[in-house]
């Protein structure tokens, strides 16, 4: 769960420092903030529910932005048993180990068939951090995406600059495995101006598979980020691999009238 946590070079009113807060459920006890109780249709299991808010400001219709929930939930779904999200309801259902959960625009999440409390809290932190780059911050009123690249303007400081970067050991390795990826990226595209019609289209197909890979590790470091940092320099290096995304569909749309027109 995102609770407030320093994070030097950023607006301390931006979601991504002030963190996130638990808010009480309409039609719950006023004080119902974390409804755990026995599973009905599992024994022995647990059903949890949940409103996540905004410190000081409280729950709020459009918590989550779908589309990039969407994006990110889509991006993970070799990790969940199942993935579900319909944007124009607001309401994404995955299965995630052993657990079934709905995931609501507004900030609501129900997780039923968690193995105990712990478990139940387990998973509320987990999915905190993997769908933070789609909070909408309430200091901007864009995406934490946006917040932690610097580019919504107004939620980091000039020249904000990350004062250590993550030294554990999922960090070492993973940003090791993303530079290798992005190398080999650059280095193939560089070739693709060379190569013949149809060799180039493969390529461009290779080259969105590695960036697929690259998302994919990156979410990796956000869901298992171990402090505030680590989690904003997860967020900012998804949005670059999707600016990068970006530009290969944009490389690979060029590619394919170009080979039309020949
Ligand atoms: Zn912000
Ligand atoms: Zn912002």
């Amino acid at each position: 769960m995102l609770r407030k946590e320093e994070l030097p070079g950023f607006d301390e009113e931006c979601v991504l420092v002030k963190g996130i807060s638990l808010e009480s459920m309409p039609g719950l006890t006023e004080s119902a903030v974390l409804y755990i109780q026995p599973c009905a249709s599992v024994q022995g299991r647990v059903n949890c529910e949940l409103r996540f808010g905004i410190p000081r400001r409280g729950a709020e219709e459009s918590f989550f932005d779908f589309p990039a929930l969407s994006r990110i939930l889509n991006a993970y779904s070799d990790r969940f048993a199942e993935t579900r999200v319909s944007s124009s309801l607001g309401v994404a259902r995955v299965q995630w180990r052993g657990k079934k959960i709905l995931i609501f625009k507004n900030g609501r999440i129900v997780i039923r068939e968690a193995i105990d409390e712990e478990d139940a809290k387990a998973t509320i932190d987990f999915l905190s951090k993997l769908l933070a780059p789609s909070i909408i911050c309430d200091k901007c009123g864009q995406v934490l995406l946006n917040c932690a690249a610097a580019s919504c303007r107004e939620c980091a400081v000039e020249h904000a600059s990350l004062s250590s970067l993550p030294s554990n050991l999922l960090w070492v390795g993973g940003l090791q495995r993303i530079r290798d990826l992005v190398k080999a990226l650059i280095e193939r595209s560089s070739f693709v101006k060379d190569v013949k019609r149809e060799e180039s289209i493969t390529s461009v197909e290779y080259l969105s598979t590695q960036s697929d890979r690259i998302v994919h590790l990156i979410l990796d470091l956000i869901a298992y980020s171990g402090n505030r940092e680590e989690l904003a320099v997860g967020i900012l290096l998804l949005k670059r691999a999707w600016d990068l995304g970006l530009t290969l569909e944009v490389l690979d749309r060029i590619q394919r009238y170009k080979s039309k027109s020949n």
